[in-house]
């Protein structure tokens, strides 16, 4: 294989063969293909897009890098997964892997870290004082067998080329490609083990998929490599114009599932944890449909049966579930609204990039984050408010961090006279 004649081929809109995509990411991973024609290639594909056939070769490909866990057949049960595109103040990976363990289905997932303006729920998990998100394939098996659910970091054997590619991605302006989207998240999904996901499709300003047809491209290209593996998968589109919930941060974020598991929590963010939770069991071997998956996973939160499926899941992985014992700002400011009438607009990526600016998030891969900082946005789209009550709480470091992220969210935030509602669940594809 000439990698530079592959690049050349895709840059002029030609399709590669099975063949020469395995080869070319085989030879990635074994470092004999550098970096740097592996960035000629993604762009190329950036610009040219890849063929159904040359999208399952990758997903194929990425699959055949490293290791495969067998979960369900080592559970001996179907195991339920779920995945998001990435947003902002999306926590439903820990307040929905409580609910459906509580419903009696195991629930075993490895997670990511934050990428771009997106925040992982590693970072998230890490902020719960002794928590360990780091288990060996054999830990996360035994602890979906014992106590339901596991959530725990990618294997470093798993999927490595998604590694290699994912982090050269996110420097060279290729993340947002729809075939490179669905054989990353698909190839991950695949080599877990699960035998059905739901995908949680972000749509708006603050994902990578911008607009609803993209997002319908993506699911459908995730429905088609999940058919050819054998997995059930559905989509959910879900707007992420303004961010999922209230709480913006690593340990805001944990306290926000925590009042969700224990009943509470943001209306909106309640209500795709249930709509994840009833997918998810109606594609388990309960043999219940969604409608009663909804009812199952509305009475595991109000009878605390998802709270003791927390707690059980948090000590289990070493943490400490008492949301008292969460890291916290020393500097916690309110945002006054500026004006009187209702949220037009609250911007999900202006709002993310105020949370990474107090140290939530990372710019550079491997940098250490702040779990204590970030913001809770007291106000969302369509809510009333009056001039001078308080649109949103930043929690910093100092003074200064407080004041940048101010003048930040005060950006983020529209008010009109008119409540523009908007759906939060746009579309669904099974
Ligand atoms: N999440 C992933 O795992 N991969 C992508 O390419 C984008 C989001």
């Amino acid at each position: 294989m000439h990698a530079a004649d592959l690049i050349e081929r895709k840059r002029n809109g030609e399709e590669l063969s099975a063949a020469e995509v395995r080869e070319f990411v085989a030879g990635y991973v074994r470092g004999d293909v550098p970096d740097y024609q592996a960035a000629a290639l993604l762009m190329a594909v950036w610009f040219r897009g890849l063929t159904p056939e040359e999208t399952f070769a990758l997903t194929d490909a990425m699959v055949a890098s490293g290791e495969t866990v067998d979960l369900a057949g080592r559970l001996g049960r179907r195991v339920v997964d779920k995945h998001s595109t990435g947003g902002v103040g999306d926590k439903i990976t820990i307040a929905v892997g409580p609910v459906v363990a509580a419903c009696r289905v195991p629930f075993g997932k490895m997670s990511g870290r934050g990428l771009g303006h997106t925040g992982g729920t590693l970072d998230k998990l890490e902020s719960i004082p002794g928590f360990r998100v780091e288990l060996t394939t054999d830990e996360l098996v035994e602890q979906v067998r014992e106590i339901g659910v596991a959530v725990s970091g990618q294997s470093a054997d798993l999927v490595p080329a998604d590694k290699k590619l994912y982090a050269l991605r996110d420097v060279t302006a290729t993340i947002d490609q729809v075939s490179l989207i669905a054989a990353s998240i698909m190839s991950k999904k695949i080599a877990a083990g699960a035998s059905a996901v739901v995908l949680d499709v972000k749509v708006g300003e603050g994902a990578f998929m911008r607009t609803v047809d993209d997002a319908r491209e993506l699911a459908r290209e995730m429905r088609a490599l999940g058919d050819q593996a054998g997995m059930d998968v559905v989509c959910v589109l879900t707007d992420m114009d303004q961010p999922l919930g209230r709480a913006v941060g690593n340990a805001l974020e944990v306290r926000e599932a925590w009042e969700t598991v224990s009943g509470g929590g943001p209306a909106d963010f309640h209500e795709l944890v249930v709509d994840a939770a009833a997918q998810l069991l109606a594609l388990s071997d309960l043999g219940v449909d969604e409608a009663e998956g909804r009812l199952r996973a509305e009475t595991a939160l109000a009878d605390g049966s998802a709270l003791a499926a927390y707690d059980r899941w948090i000590r289990a992985q070493g943490g400490d579930p008492d949301p008292a014992r969460l890291p916290s700002a020393p500097v916690v400011r309110q945002v006054p609204a500026p004006a009187t009438g209702y949220i037009r607009k609250l911007g999900a990526r202006e709002v993310a990039v105020a949370a990474m600016e107090l140290g939530a998030g990372r710019e550079v891969a491997g940098e250490p984050i702040d779990h204590a900082v970030g913001v809770v946005c007291l106000r969302k789209r369509g809510e009333e408010v009056t001039a001078g009550e308080p649109l949103a709480e930043i929690h910093a470091r100092d003074d200064a961090g407080a004041e940048a992220a101010e003048a930040a969210l005060l950006a983020a935030y529209e008010i009109g006279d008119e409540p523009e509602p908007q759906p939060l669940v746009l579309d669904v594809i099974r």
